[in-house]
């Protein structure tokens, strides 16, 4: 039986990064940002400041025990259930990581925190950083990431752009576009010209193809979104995913597998069976004893039902 870990999840199958194990190192949900779009729902603890929430050895003995029982994917991602760079021994983490493995590891972060030079130290310990920038000036970045009290657009654009000139890796930055909120040709084109300051190597377009926070978050149709990758520079590339991935995986899926990942990326059941390269029946009756016991939930959006 597949071991199921606390702050470890996956590695999960995706088209872009293989199999990427992810590392969780925040409570559920604490952010700086409450953006309408969020797919873990509205952030229950709004707020900045950094702390050790889960601790520090704890995720460094479970790292350990998933290289000597597993030890394989294509990258690390520090991801999940908020901002990663809130836990303030991030960089100790990043080295932990690197002194193991050769697996490249990823930050996935809103960028707030950057405007602080420690915070810029240990996030450009990582091999990649993707920052998000969905907002042009203070009006818009209050209605889309409704960020916390401290926070200004003009400190993230410049903490953004700071960290770009001090980090030598692959730094990219995505852009989540949604209908009636950001994703008019006026609104893009600004979205490209300060994206363009950042200067990163990579340009990702999303968008709400999982339920979000809030209704308001409407997707937009990949052919749009195809249709603007070219205002940015360098091109951007939609990585909303509106086809599955399709691995062979036989069909076994362990449930607490498949809880573990829905906790931070809310699914529908053939979404999972494409991910996971299973029956829909397999989700099903994997699924079954944790909402029997309401440990899952559903939601219900254009007429299909995501678990999380
Ligand atoms: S989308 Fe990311 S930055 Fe925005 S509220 Fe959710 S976890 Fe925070």
């Amino acid at each position: 039986m597949k071991e199921i870990y606390q702050y470890l999840f996956g590695p999960v199958p995706s088209r872009r990064l293989g199999r990427s194990l992810g590392i969780d190192l925040t409570p559920f949900k604490r952010c700086s940002f409450d953006c309408v779009f969020c797919q873990l729902g509205c952030t229950t603890h709004l707020a900045t400041d950094r702390k050790e929430f889960v601790p520090f050895d704890d995720v460094c003995s479970e790292f350990d025990r998933w290289l000597t029982t597993d030890g394989t994917a294509d990258y690390i991602t520090f991801a999940g259930s908020g901002e990663p760079t809130l836990y303030s021994r991030l960089g100790e983490l990043v080295d932990f990581i690197k002194a193991r493995t050769d697996i490249p590891v990823i930050i996935l972060s809103n960028g707030t925190l950057l405007q602080h030079p420690e915070v810029q130290q240990e996030t450009a310990r990582a091999d990649i950083v993707k920052v998000s920038l969905s907002a042009w000036n203070d009006e818009s970045f209050k209605t889309i990431n409704r960020p916390a009290p401290d926070l200004s657009f003009g400190e993230l654009l410049s903490g953004e752009r700071d960290f770009r000139a001090m980090f030598s890796g692959q730094l990219w930055v995505e852009v989540f576009l949604m209908e009636g909120i950001n994703a008019e040709l006026r609104h893009v084109q600004q979205l490209a010209e300060i994206v363009a300051k950042i200067q990163p190597d990579k340009i990702h377009l999303n968008t709400a193809v999982r339920p979000p926070a809030e209704a308001i978050a409407k997707p937009v149709a990949r052919e749009k979104l195809e249709g603007f990758c070219r205002y940015f520079t360098p091109t951007a590339e939609v990585i909303a995913s509106f086809d599955p991935v399709q691995p062979d995986r036989g069909n076994e899926v362990e449930g607490e597998e498949l809880v573990s990942l829905l906790q931070r990326h809310p699914s529908t059941a053939t979404q999972l069976a494409d991910l996971f390269g299973v029956e829909t029946t397999a989700i099903h009756t994997a699924l079954a004893p944790f909402l029997r016991k309401e440990a899952l939930h559903t939601d219900i959006r254009d007429g299909e039902v995501y678990y999380k």
